[in-house]
């Protein structure tokens, strides 16, 4: 087969160096002959051009490639051989380093024309990537240890957010520490309660108009029985009961925990909250015993010089019942916003816990007296640190919760 004017160039051996870059576009078909000679054999222009790249390319292209082909060789048979890291070493110095020959001879690309670089580029770049995965292959399955990497520690370190507790954990927490001091046990009881433990052991009777000031959530789903007196416990008090038919008299105990009441939410209201009780059973327990444990609680949460005061109120459980009001740890008792110009903070309730609950719990309420407190944590948490919304500690903003 003739080229016509195409002899210029020696295209048996253009077509050899063609194949061996997997480019045949010149032994083709007829029709393409056609298409780039015309149907006269005259070549097209863009034969011309073609024949120019291909020149220059078998000029300086080639011989790079060539001699890239038998680098490739020699390197893949050197890394056949190795058997441990110094030797991958030596390697790594002499072909894949900064100055090594696999990196000298891809300098070489830059300098051909800019199709010869285009075609010897994407051709040399295969190389070296197939060189380079088997290399880092291997260092991987010799210890991966090849060329550690450096800690300089000489740089600044990372900052890291320094994070902290809840602030109702945090005043849980200073409380529970307190009450284990003076040997009181941490109780914790199931927030799903039965109807009986939330209300009748407490003396709420069925029907009873107490029952009115906790409305909470009932569940729909019969119990064991087929009757519908599962709750959410509005209060941590059925663990009162729960602690003493477990442990008995004597009985030191407090109860922190999340209850829950039917409520509309406002800035003093949520639907759920936490709770702190405590309990305390024993022979000639008495009403100053109570006193004396609230006046340590207020000291503790307000201040060495915080003030007790006690007025009467009801509780279905207690008998005499009481709440607990303690001196304005903002004004000391002056009056201002916080205590609404009365000097007193209401935070709990309290009173000597009835005989009926004592006996629901089996025991002889001839023999043991006892107190109980309660208390909530947001409200005292609210007072301590000065926060004006309940729902704000449920709402996990950032910017509040940095603040404490
Ligand atoms: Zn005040």
């Amino acid at each position: 087969m003739t080229y016509g004017r195409l002899d210029a160039i020696n295209l048996i051996d253009l077509e050899m160096r063609l194949k061996r870059m997997n480019l045949d576009l010149v032994t083709g078909t007829p029709v393409q002959h056609r298409t780039l000679f015309g149907t006269r054999g005259v070549p097209r222009p863009e034969l011309i051009n073609f024949c120019f790249h291909l020149e220059q390319l078998t000029r300086a292209g080639v011989p790079i490639l060539e001699g890239l082909t038998d680098l490739r060789d020699e390197i893949l048979s050197q890394l056949a051989k190795v058997k441990n890291e110094q030797l991958l070493k030596e390697i790594e110095l002499k072909y894949f380093s900064r100055k090594g020959e696999l990196s000298q001879i891809m300098k070489s690309i830059k300098d051909l024309s800019d199709d010869a670089r285009r075609d010897a580029g994407k051709i040399a770049n295969d190389i070296k990537t197939e060189l380079t995965e088997k290399f880092e292959a291997l260092k991987k399955t010799l210890g991966g240890n090849a060329a550690p990497a450096v800690t300089d520690i000489t740089l600044p370190g990372q900052r890291r957010p320094q994070w902290h507790l809840h602030p109702i954990t945090i005043i849980q927490e200073e409380l529970e520490e307190l009450f284990s001091s003076l040997g009181f046990m941490v109780f914790d009881g199931p927030e799903l309660e039965s109807d009986y433990y939330n209300f009748t052991s407490l003396n709420f009777p069925p029907n009873h108009p107490a029952r009115e000031m906790q409305d909470t959530f009932f569940i729909d789903k019969p119990n064991k029985n087929g009757d519908l007196d599962l709750i959410m416990r509005t209060h941590t008090s059925p663990d009162q009961v729960r602690a003493l038919q477990k442990y008995g008299a004597p009985l030191r105990a407090i109860i922190p925990g999340k209850v829950f009441r039917s409520e509309a939410t406002d800035a003093r209201h949520e639907h759920s909250f936490y709770h702190f009780e405590g309990l305390m059973v024993d022979k000639n327990i008495n009403f100053s015993h109570l006193k004396g444990m609230l006046e340590l609680i207020g000291k503790k949460l307000y201040g060495e010089n915080t003030k007790l005061r006690m007025r009467p109120k009801f509780y279905p459980f207690v008998e005499p019942g009481s709440n607990g009001e303690f001196t304005c740890f903002l004004c000391g008792g002056q009056g201002c916003r916080v205590c609404k110009y009365s000097g007193w903070l209401e935070i709990l309730g309290c009173g000597m816990v009835d005989p009926n609950v004592l006996d629901n719990c089996g025991i002889d309420s001839k023999k043991y007296t006892g107190f109980a407190f309660g208390m909530g944590i947001e409200r005292i948490t609210m007072l301590k640190y000065g926060v004006n919304d309940l729902r704000l500690y449920f709402e996990n903003d950032i910017r509040f919760l940095k603040q404490f």
